[in-house]
C-alpha cells in the first residue's frame, strides 16, 4: 500500500493526465443522474445517454416515473440492458423518493441505499457529482487499476473505497474515482498501455512487471476478469431485489444540479 504523500503524488498526475475526468453521463439534476447511474449497470455511459433524453422529457420528474408502468418503461430503456430489473428499480426508486423524500434526492448515504436499485457506488455517483458531497464511487475500473498501482488491496468495492477514502483527502474523493476510472477506459485497461502512463514510476504491477510480462499479465488479467465479475454479480443482484412501485403523487420540487 502507498503512503498518504504518494498517494497525493499519483492523484496529481492522474490529475494531470485526465484534467477533464468527471461522470460522462448526460444530466441536469440530481434525479436524473440518479436515473441514469441506475441505468448505466453493466451498459455504458454512451449507451445510456442515447436512452435518458427521450426519458428524462417523458418522465422529467420522479413523481412523473413514479406513475410509469413497466409496459412502457421498458421499451424505452430495452437497449440498456436488464431492462426488466431496471424498469422495477427507476419505478420503485421513483416511488420511495416520493413517498419517503418529497420527491427529491436525499443527501445522505444511507437513505439512498435504501432506494430501489440504488448501491454504494450509485450514491457515491450522486452525492459527488449532483449533490456536492464527496464520495468516491468504486467500479471496476477503480477497482482494477487501484489494485495494479498498489493504492488498495482486494476485490471487494465497499473495502477498496474505504482503503481509498483514508489516504485520499476527503475534497478530492469524487476526483479520485473520476480519474481512475477515465485511466481504466483510456490508459490502464485490461490490456494496459503503460508506455503512455504518466504513473507507471509508482505502479506496483509495472515495477514487478506483471504488465509486460506475458505469464503474469495473463495472471493478472484472470485477477481482473473476477474482479470484474464479482462487481458485477453484487450489482446485477442489487437491481433486481428492487422495487415496491406504489404510486402516489406529490408535488414534485426541482432540484439543481
Ligand atoms: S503503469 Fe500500466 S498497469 Fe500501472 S497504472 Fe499505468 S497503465 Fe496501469
Amino acid at each position: 500500500m502507498k503512503s498518504a504523500t504518494e498517494t497525493i503524488t499519483i492523484f496529481d498526475l492522474l490529475d494531470e493526465q485526465h484534467p477533464g475526468a468527471d461522470t460522462e453521463l448526460h444530466y441536469s439534476n440530481a434525479y436524473e443522474l440518479l436515473a441514469a447511474t441506475i441505468l448505466s449497470a453493466q451498459s455504458t455511459d454512451q449507451r445510456v445517454n442515447m436512452v435518458t433524453p427521450a426519458l428524462f422529457k417523458r418522465y422529467p420528474t420522479p413523481a412523473a416515473l413514479a406513475k410509469a408502468t413497466a409496459e412502457e418503461l421498458e421499451p424505452q430503456i430495452h437497449s440498456t440492458g436488464f431492462f426488466r430489473a431496471k424498469s422495477r428499480a427507476l419505478i420503485g426508486m421513483a416511488t420511495a423518493l416520493i413517498d419517503k423524500h418529497g420527491g427529491e434526492v436525499p443527501p445522505d448515504m444511507d437513505a439512498l441505499t435504501a432506494l430501489p436499485g440504488v448501491g454504494r457506488k450509485t450514491a457515491n455517483v450522486v452525492l459527488g457529482h449532483a449533490l456536492g458531497i464527496p464520495g468516491l464511487p468504486v467500479d471496476r475500473h477503480v477497482l482494477r487499476v487501484s489494485n495494479r498501482i498498489g493504492l488498495a488491496e482486494g476485490d471487494d468495492a465497499e473495502k477498496v473505497e474505504a482503503q481509498l477514502c483514508a489516504v485520499v483527502p476527503t475534497e478530492r474523493w469524487t476526483r479520485a474515482s473520476d480519474c481512475l476510472i477515465l485511466h481504466g477506459r483510456r490508459v490502464c485497461k485490461p490490456k494496459p498501455l503503460c508506455e503512455q502512463c504518466l504513473v507507471r514510476d509508482h505502479c506496483d504491477d509495472y515495477r514487478t512487471g506483471e504488465t509486460t510480462d506475458p505469464r503474469k499479465r495473463t495472471q493478472a488479467s484472470a485477477r481482473t476478469r473476477g474482479t470484474a465479475a464479482s462487481a458485477q454479480r453484487k450489482t446485477t443482484a442489487r437491481a433486481t431485489r428492487t422495487a415496491a412501485a406504489r404510486p402516489t403523487l406529490v408535488k414534485p420540487r426541482k432540484q439543481g444540479k
